[in-house]
């Protein structure tokens, strides 16, 4: 059986063979283009039809060859399966032998090998397209050599001025080759920063998240609680911060089983998800303690909010995950006050969950409104507000 991974391989292959029958056909297409500038030149009288003629036999061969190779598949043997190097040397090749052949449109052949340079340089790295260019250097400059003064130019007649600038307004046309392969490569660059978006933002999201429960992890609760705080400091909006704690959670897990108190979080979580606004924010900052962040939330509605929560728990049927199985928990909560910093609203909010515990547990209790006076709690305090501190005391 093939691998997903083969089987996404197989697919971009398929969409870069595609892309260069694309080119293939391009060619032809630039082929027959030149053949019939080259017809009118010999129209004009510039160059004999034979030339002209042998020119489109020529060109007709070649560039339908390539395409019959891309079509069989026979490139992909090859290393470089987009034949580059080879339709350079080959078209490029052709020019040069017709500058002999109609020394009168040497410069015109000069200028399409200009346009194929313009393809050679998007495709290849610096170094490959210095030696392209050498190449076609050295060798137009011995055709040059070669023809001597026989170098001339197409002529003054009216029809073969105009030709000279179709020509020239054709070959412009034919940097559609450049056009295609470098479209294609900003396709596959913006695809692929798609990609990267993408796997970004789950990276992110997946270093926000608590694994087992799927709420914001410690950290990433701590920089939203950072971030309301300066909010309301600006806007002096209200928000509420609680503490959260399971109670008697050990012993659940001693009665149940650890894979019991896993279900457990996560149904909390799940349950606070039901009875919290979209905007409240549940974050897991320890084994079995949450904080909850509820913007424009009052101390009394804030309160009165987690009270609510507190029942929805109490009354789940726990009896769903174990036999005998009863949940609750206790919270503190406060509310912002002007002057606040988040060690103080945490110690705040903490303090009245270590209240809630002692007056029995399954309570919601409200923390003290901030002191202005109260000033910076001191490292040594802040130290203790790590999770864990509650159930330590209690
Ligand atoms: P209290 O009412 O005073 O909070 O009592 P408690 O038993 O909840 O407090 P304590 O801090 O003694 O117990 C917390 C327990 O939480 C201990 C630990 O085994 C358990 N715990 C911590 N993290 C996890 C977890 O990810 N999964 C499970 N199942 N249990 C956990
Ligand atoms: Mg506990
Ligand atoms: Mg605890």
């Amino acid at each position: 059986m093939q691998s997903i991974q083969a089987a996404h391989s197989d697919v971009r292959e398929g969409k870069r063979q595609r892309h260069r029958l694309y080119m293939a056909r391009l060619l032809i297409l630039n082929m027959a283009i030149e053949s019939a500038e080259l017809a009118l030149f010999a129209i004009a009288g510039t160059i004999p039809v034979s030339i002209a003629v042998l020119f489109l036999a020529v060109g007709f061969a070649v560039s339908s060859g390539f395409y019959l190779v891309f079509r069989l598949g026979l490139n992909l043997r090859f290393k470089q399966k987009n034949l580059l190097i080879p339709q350079l040397l080959v078209f490029g090749g052709i020019q040069i032998v017709f500058m002999f052949l109609a020394p009168k449109l040497s410069i015109l052949f000069l200028l399409v090998l200009v346009v194929l340079s313009g393809y050679a340089a998007i495709e290849f790295n610096p170094r490959q397209y210095t030696i392209g260019w050498l190449v076609y250097g050295a060798a137009t400059a011995l055709a040059m050599i070669l023809l001597g003064d026989r170098f001339d130019y197409p002529g003054h007649a009216d029809m073969e001025v105009g030709l000279v600038w179709l020509f020239f307004f054709m070959t412009l046309r034919s940097l559609t080759l450049a056009n295609a392969s470098f479209s294609r490569l900003r396709e596959k660059l913006l695809e692929k920063n798609r990609q990267l978006e993408q796997s970004l933002h789950r990276i992110e999201d997946m270093a926000n998240r608590d694994y087992l429960t799927g709420v914001h992890n410690r950290r990433h609760f701590m920089s939203l609680l950072e971030m309301e705080l300066q909010r309301s400091a600006r806007s002096g909006r209200a928000f509420c911060l609680v503490m959260l704690d399971l109670d008697w959670f050990k012993a659940i897990n001693d009665r149940f089983g650890h894979p019991v108190g896993d279900v457990v979080l996560q149904r909390l979580c799940l349950l606070a998800g039901d009875n919290l606004r979209a905007v409240d924010q549940v974050g897991r900052i320890g084994g079995e303690e949450f904080a909850i962040l509820l913007p424009d939330a009052s101390l009394d509605s804030g309160y009165t909010t987690i009270d609510r929560l507190r029942a929805a728990v109490h009354a789940y049927d726990w009896q769903q995950v174990a036999d005998g199985l009863q949940v609750s928990f206790s919270a503190g909560v406060a509310a912002y006050g002007a002057g606040d910093s988040v060690h103080m609203m945490i110690k705040r909010a903490d303090d009245a969950l270590y209240e809630a515990k002692h007056a029995g547990r399954n309570r919601v209790q409200q923390a003290g409104a901030m002191q202005e006076a109260q000033g910076r709690p001191d490292p040594e305090q802040l130290e203790q507000l790590e999770p864990g501190r509650v159930n330590q005391a209690s």
